[in-house]
């Protein structure tokens, strides 16, 4: 029997749509609209594309966006200055500073001097404390993507036996800690696991993120499985997966195709997460 697709364009509209309800009914109980800066270093073509999707996205459900660019010399001491006042802006419930930054601008150092209430990538080193204690805290979106694809699915994690390939502090490990959570026992792989396929077959939630495609054959998939692919991978047929699509699709019971499977729910979480914090600051 042949996998039934999670369309995660689809679900990330339904996403999209719930959070613009939600900013109109927090605007019409008389607060601010929750606002999300975003900060770019330099003139990167992909990075500008990146922002300013994240910024149409944002402007799409009533997020106030406010765009902060800065020239490809701008010094360290700068981006640290506009960074400090979006923190002490409260018209600015979310901030994202767009790596890499130009090699004069430690970016990593400045990402972390984003305030915890205000991380709405999930990634500075307080959020993911708060991840790994269970405690509320904002998640950093791609996982959180994942999650929101299974639950809308139905997906029962009690018990399930989650395996998770790759263990990048972007997505392998807070994925782990979010199935975690979810009750799931989980199994982290990466470079130097032995066995992956045998590893692999053991699922009943297998989680791709590894970045090398078609990694994942058809038989390592167990069947009546649940396959994510968060891989994104450029190759001459074009975008693919870390997973062979054609093969798990045989034995899984449901499948994220790439493109269209995990990829659209990044920056919908990303709309989720500002809004979280816009409501937690108030
Ligand atoms: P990353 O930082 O390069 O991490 C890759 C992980 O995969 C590492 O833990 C690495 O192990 C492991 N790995 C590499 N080769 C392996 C192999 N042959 N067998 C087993 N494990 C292996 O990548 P990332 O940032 O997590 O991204 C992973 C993929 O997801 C990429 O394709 C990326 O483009 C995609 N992605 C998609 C989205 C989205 O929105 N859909 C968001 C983020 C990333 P070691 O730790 O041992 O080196």
């Amino acid at each position: 029997m042949m996998a039934e697709l999670i369309d995660g364009k689809a679900i990330a509209q339904q996403v999209r749509d719930e959070v613009r309800e939600e900013v109109a009914a927090w605007v019409a109980a008389g607060h601010e609209p929750p606002g999300l800066a975003t900060v770019l270093v330099g003139d990167d073509p992909a990075s500008a594309i990146y922002v300013g999707g994240k910024q149409k996205a944002s402007a799409e459900v009533g997020i106030r966006g406010f765009d902060h660019r800065l020239p490809a010399d701008a010094p360290h001491d700068e981006v640290a200055r506009v960074l400090d006042e979006l923190n002490a802006d409260p018209a600015v419930s979310g901030i994202l500073l767009q790596l890499p930054t130009p090699p004069q601008v430690d970016g990593g150092a400045l990402s972390e001097t984003i305030a915890p209430g205000k991380d709405v990538d999930g990634l500075t080193p307080i959020s993911v404390g708060l991840l790994n204690k269970a405690r509320p805290g904002l998640r950093p979106c791609t996982p959180s993507g994942v999650m929101e694809l299974l639950r809308r699915h139905g997906v029962d994690l009690q018990g399930a036996e989650a395996v998770v390939v790759g263990r990048s502090d972007l997505v392998g490990k807070p994925m782990s800690a979010l199935l975690l959570q979810a009750n799931a026992t989980v199994t982290v792989c990466h470079s130097r696991t032995r066995d992956l396929a045998e590893v692999c077959r053991r699922a009943d939630v297998l989680v791709a993120a590894v970045g090398v495609a078609n990694l994942v054959r058809g038989d390592w998939v167990k069947e009546g499985s649940v396959v994510i692919d968060v891989g994104m991978n450029r190759t001459e047929a074009g975008l693919t997966g870390d997973v062979d699509f054609a093969g798990a699709s045989e034995r899984a019971r449901l499948i994220t195709p790439v493109p269209g499977g995990v990829g659209p729910m990044t920056i919908a979480m990303l709309l989720k997460n500002t809004v979280l914090a816009a409501k937690a600051a108030a």
